[in-house]
């Protein structure tokens, strides 16, 4: 007998969810994810092969990755029970919500920003607050977040934003912090890419309703390994502890991570270029006719362009250049969204676009 009544077996909370979608198509430049596209150095990559060749597949992993957990510690200066690792930042996202989120409690917002809090909070049945920001600047709404937030269980805050490209106002943070009794969560997935100072994560030992989100998606080029973490208050590791998969973590994951804040020195100088390369992006893009380029603080640089969904197919299906298109999101309207790239792949992304723009019918 066909299964056909699926829809009425699942969780009511969980109806109607689809599958995430990348918008992924395959092209020779991909500036699409955020993904961190320059080549590591030879001797990075040598230690990451040592580090599979020599861990043993054959084990469970640990799985609270201590070593990993306390390489991460000594970096950020933080002991070893303020620290949790996961299968990426998202991991984490969803398990804090799973945890301090569910019917009854409210998670605010401040959107455009990252799409999984919502639906992460939707599946834990979590209310979702959303305060929008201000569309010419982009920036929050700080007073409106913090009346929101009074009432919140918890307030999820990018820095830098994921696709605005703006750092949170730390006095922001600090109002939320005093003023409200949430648990508020900066997410820093791209914050090597800011200035230096800007990481709120040794804020944490005196805010202990803070906590702090970081990745090795991004500035260490490791989205396919999937290891996030965050740094909290210990009765909060110890809640996501308790809750989490067991072995979420693999080994492999584990040991190249390992190996990966080792070689955080060797891996700077891409950060830098990257940076560097930003800079100039942001220039040429700002030239395009009827351009809007907002300043970043990431790896990436939203613009708004005249019919950006057009130009966005042209530059995939004539100059195999992929971006990430948002001009369908509420508050996006005719926006893209570009990874700042190598500079190859940078100057490929400038002659397709000239090409598209400036050849009209876009
Ligand atoms: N936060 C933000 C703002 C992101 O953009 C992303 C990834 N795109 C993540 C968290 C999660 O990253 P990952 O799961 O790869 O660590």
């Amino acid at each position: 007998m066909p299964l056909q009544d699926v829809a009425e077996r699942v969780r009511p909370a969980l109806a109607g969810f689809e599958p995430y979608d990348p918008a992924f198509s395959p092209c020779e430049v991909n500036l699409s994810a955020n993904e961190n596209t320059h080549p590591l150095p030879a001797t990075v990559l040598e230690r990451f092969a040592q580090a599979c060749a020599t861990t043993p597949l054959n084990r469970y992993p640990d799985p609270l990755a201590n070593e990993l957990r306390d390489e991460l510690a000594a970096w950020h200066g933080v002991a070893r029970e303020s620290v949790m690792v996961g299968n990426g930042g998202d991991e984490l996202l969803f398990n804090l919500l799973f945890s301090f989120g569910g019917p009854g409690r409210s998670l605010v917002v401040a959107p455009p920003c990252f799409e999984e809090y919502k639906n992460f909070a939707k599946m834990c049945q979590t209310q979702v607050v959303e305060v929008w920001r201000d569309e010419q600047s982009m920036l929050p709404n700080a007073d409106a977040l913090v009346d929101a937030a009074r009432d919140a269980a918890l307030v999820m805050i990018t820095s830098p934003n994921n696709p605005t490209g703006d750092l949170v106002d730390p006095e922001l943070v600090r109002q939320l912090l005093d003023q409200t009794n949430a648990l508020v969560l900066v997410d820093e997935a791209y914050v090597e890419f800011a200035r230096n100072g800007s990481s709120l994560v040794p804020w944490v030992a005196d805010n202990p309703r803070l906590m702090v989100l970081r990745t090795l998606s991004k500035a260490f080029a490791l989205a396919g390994l999937r290891c996030g973490y965050l740094v909290a208050d210990p009765q909060v590791i110890d809640v996501l502890a308790a809750i989490r998969q067991i072995y979420s973590e693999d080994v492999l994951a584990q040991a190249v991570a390992v190996q990966a804040v080792r070689c955080r020195e060797e891996l700077a100088p891409i950060v830098t270029d990257i940076v560097a390369e930003r800079g100039w992006l942001a220039q040429r893009l700002a030239q395009l006719p009827g351009a809007v380029v907002w300043p970043s603080h990431a790896n990436f640089l939203l613009v708004r362009l005249p019919n950006a969904a057009v130009v966005r197919a042209r530059l995939r299906d004539e100059h195999s250049v992929l971006v990430r298109d948002f001009s369908y999101a509420p508050g996006l309207a005719d926006c893209l969204r570009v990874t700042v790239g190598t500079r190859n792949e940078n100057d490929r992304l400038m002659a397709a676009l000239e090409a598209v723009v400036e050849g009209g019918q876009a």
